[in-house]
């Protein structure tokens, strides 16, 4: 039997990350954006109220809950702001990694001071050189006695300049590719690291995104998670995982877009009657609702089968793909709806549009999910 009702502490989140969304980070995402301001602030009200580092576990300072209720707040949190929804996803992308492959006594090095205390940390993977290809990383970790010493570059970094801790892949074994990739925990401020914001963003501009250079940084070999040559498989597994809540953020950009679109529809008259009576526009605001309602499912399904240890890549996969190209649809049908004004700051859809298009590319490209989907549709 299927049940899709929500229980009362799942409908208590939805409002206390709606009410805090709604209230707090709305009426300033204009101006972050603007500036591209990091929202320290609002991240620390979104970890006091407990909206951060949801799915980890409680006894390492989490949430203790799962992948439904962390995107049951992520889609409140990014209908208020995608740049402030990924500032804080960043850190789950970033634990989820350790939470899979550490020790007790490493998780509660390694978690606890950022999950329970507020602290940040950032996920780094992507290199110059190696996007879509995780596997073609060129960063080097060499063993030196009790220490790896790590070298190479990592950009792209949500949060890269403002956390405290840093989820590094590098090779140990660079002849075994993938299978020569291993994962560290490393202080952010350590001796041989450099940070440098990487500049002006489409959108999302809330959230930070640094590039990180690692000169000979000496790392203890108690850092190293999960043992050498187990980086590559962390990673994937990490992403099967946070991938559910980019598809929620879809919802959430592609929710607000509607409501601002429904709103707007009723408000704007032409030939003497408001638009929202064209069929025309009509039928759009249908499909917007047609889409936000399936993304929504599909995003419940695959964190459903997540919480429960079902098969999930490929329910994950969808919910990412469909929920990030619903909100790049939708947010497009909002700026359209609103004609001449939609491409203006002051009516917020041309935001959802820019914010809505980093959807489709970080966390795996929309493209890289197809090869999941395809690849699991062909195998024998
Ligand atoms: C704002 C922002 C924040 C990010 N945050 C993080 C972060 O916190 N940590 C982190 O590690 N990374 C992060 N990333 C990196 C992000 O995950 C990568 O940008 C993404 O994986 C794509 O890599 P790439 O940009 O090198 O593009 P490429 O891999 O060079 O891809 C370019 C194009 O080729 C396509 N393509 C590539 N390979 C294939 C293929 N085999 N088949 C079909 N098409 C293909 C892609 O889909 C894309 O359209 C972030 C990126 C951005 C922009």
């Amino acid at each position: 039997m299927i049940d899709l009702t929500l229980t009362e502490e799942q409908l208590a989140l939805k409002e206390l990350a709606r009410e805090f969304a709604q209230k707090e980070i709305a009426p300033v995402a204009t101006e972050l954006d603007r500036l591209g301001k990091f929202p320290a602030d609002l991240i620390k009200q979104a970890h006091a109220l407990g909206l951060m580092n949801i799915t980890l576990e409680s006894e390492y300072g989490g949430g203790g809950l799962g992948w439904l209720e962390s995107c049951i707040a992520t889609e409140e949190l990014a209908a208020g702001c995608a740049g402030v929804a990924t500032a804080c996803n960043a850190n789950e992308l970033a634990l989820t990694p350790i939470h899979l492959a550490a020790t007790p006594e490493q998780k509660q090095k390694f978690i606890t001071p950022i999950a329970r205390d507020g602290g940040l940390a950032a996920f780094c993977v992507t290199e110059p050189s190696a996007g879509s290809d995780v596997a073609a990383m060129r960063m080097r970790a060499v063993k030196s006695g009790a220490e790896y010493i790590l070298t190479g570059v990592k950009h792209f970094i949500t949060n890269g300049d403002v956390a405290d801790q840093l989820t590094v892949f590098a090779m140990t074994d660079p002849e075994k590719k993938h299978r020569g990739m291993s994962l560290f925990v490393v202080p952010a401020n350590a001796p041989g690291i450099t940070r440098r914001h990487m500049g002006e963003k489409m959108g999302q501009r809330a959230s930070d995104t640094a590039e990180i250079v690692f000169e000979e940084v000496h790392v203890p070999a108690a850092n190293l998670l999960g043992g050498e040559g187990n980086g590559f498989r962390v990673a994937m597994e990490t992403f099967d995982r946070t991938r559910v809540g980019i598809g929620a953020m879809g919802v959430g950009i592609a929710r607000a877009a509607l409501d601002a679109s429904v709103k707007f529809a009723k408000e704007r008259q032409q030939f003497g009657k408001p638009i929202g009576d064209f069929q025309a526009i009509q039928f759009m605001l249908a499909d917007m609702s047609i889409q936000i309602e399936t993304a929504r499912l599909a995003v419940y399904h695959a964190a459903w089968q997540v919480d429960r240890a079902l098969p999930y890549a490929y329910a994950s996969a969808i919910a990412k793909a469909y929920g990030s190209d619903v909100a790049m649809h939708v947010t497009t049908d909002a700026v359209q709806i609103h004609g001449g004004y939609g491409y203006y700051a002051e009516y917020k859809v041309e935001k959802y549009m820019r914010d809505a298009k980093l959807l489709q590319i970080y966390e795996g490209t929309n493209q890289v999910q197809r090869l999941v989907i395809a690849r699991a549709l062909l195998k024998d």
